[in-house]
């Protein structure tokens, strides 16, 4: 078990479930960095005593230094602000941040050699081969946090030679438009959007889940976390969310791993990996589901995941691109300026923006990243 931990993004949904598991086992925070959600940050800062805390939003960091002037945490502003707490030694970085703004904290938690435990996926799917590279050449360890992701990582323990996997199977929850035709998705509003059966989570990855984008970026990053093709790794829709994953082998057996649907778990697991502690979350107990159903996914209709196989069989910049193109087109359809379908519009569209370049670094992520979020703007000026 590891004794500290730095968590960056610690007041969104994960950040905060990340700190009921550090409360549970006495883990000493090093560092905590949030956006702009100071009034949390307050309480964390004050329950946790980290040696140094960073706000993105340099107004509200200098509200926060004054408010929290009593105790012995340093405050630091802007996103330099939050890399230097991504760099800090620490057992494990837990980088819970959303969306792009993820990708250079990881980059400097890699680069100062510090373990990772990722619940941004945006990170490997723009980031791509540069991070996975980058943490073999650090010789550190990514460990997932997405409930997916951990599944199928503990669905693997015990495989001693990775030829024998045959494929992975992601499940997905469909969201809450599942069995909905592209014409009936046209006139969905931000609140049915907002409205997920399952999982309870921040605004961008319910949106991402509404329009099956976020299991689109999933099969990039289990792509890119477990070293397989698109064409190995499927997607089921199971609307229960109780088998968070599972992996195929060789001789067809298949193995999963199955709970309730709590973040709790992963989080817990990428920070006691390799062993196994008493957890905060509930015991699963199946009886009390009737039914667990399978499905295959309207491919048709949600064709963000089709978008998204494409990017990453072109491989080079073009996940950034949709990754890019799907980050502007959730905020645009968040603040009314689209409709929800005119998200699925907007990362095809990206796909013919000529990014399949390979050899890129970090800054050639970034620079797609802002071209490709203009040209998606401009897609919907007037
Ligand atoms: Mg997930």
């Amino acid at each position: 078990m590891i004794s500290n931990l730095t968590v960056l993004g610690s007041t969104g949904s994960i950040g905060i479930q990340s700190l009921d598991v550090a409360r549970m086992h006495g883990l000493k925070i090093n560092a905590l960095t949030s956006n702009v959600r100071t009034d949390v940050l307050e309480n964390q800062i004050r329950e946790f005593s980290p040696r140094f805390a960073a706000v993105a939003d340099e107004d509200r960091a200098k509200d926060l230094k004054i408010r929290v002037a009593d105790t012995g945490t340093e405050i630091l502003s802007g996103p330099g602000g939050v890399e230097f707490c991504a760099s800090l030694p620490a057992d494990t970085v837990l980088n819970s941040i959303v969306g792009i703004a993820g990708l250079v904290p990881t980059a400097a938690a890699i680069d100062a050699g510090n373990r990772l435990a990722l619940a941004n996926k945006e990170t490997l799917v723009a980031g791509g081969d540069y991070i996975t590279n980058l943490a073999k050449e650090k010789g550190v360890s990514i460990l997932p946090v997405d409930s997916e992701h951990s599944a199928i990582f503990q669905s693997l323990q015990g495989c001693r030679d990775k030829k024998q996997v045959k494929k992975l199977i992601l499940t997905a929850s469909g969201g809450p438009f599942f069995g909905k035709t592209r014409e009936e998705l046209k006139t969905v509003t931000l609140e049915n959007a907002l409205n997920h059966p399952s999982w309870s989570m921040g605004a961008k990855i319910t949106i991402d889940s509404a329009t099956m984008m976020n299991k689109g970026l999933e099969i990039i990053e289990a792509a890119r976390l477990f070293d397989m093709k698109s064409r190995d790794i499927d997607v089921v829709v199971h609307r229960q969310s109780v088998i968070h994953s599972l992996v195929m082998y060789s001789d067809n057996s298949v193995i999963a791993q199955l709970g309730v649907p709590d973040m709790r778990i992963p989080i817990q697991y990428a920070l006691t990996y390799p062993d196994r502690f008493e957890s905060p979350v509930r015991e699963l107990d199946l009886a009390e589901y009737a039914n667990l159903t399978f499905e295959r996914p309207d491919n048709e209709t949600f064709r963000c995941m089709d978008y998204c196989r494409e990017a990453l069989d072109r491989g080079g910049l073009a996940t950034a691109a949709v990754n890019a193109a799907n980050e502007k087109a959730n905020e645009l359809f968040r603040n009314g300026k689209i409709g929800f379908t005119d998200i699925f519009r907007s990362v095809e569209a990206s796909l013919g923006c000529g990014y399949d370049k390979d050899n890129f670094d970090i800054n050639d992520v970034l620079e797609t990243d802002r071209e490709v979020r203009a040209r998606t703007e401009a897609l919907w000026k007037n």
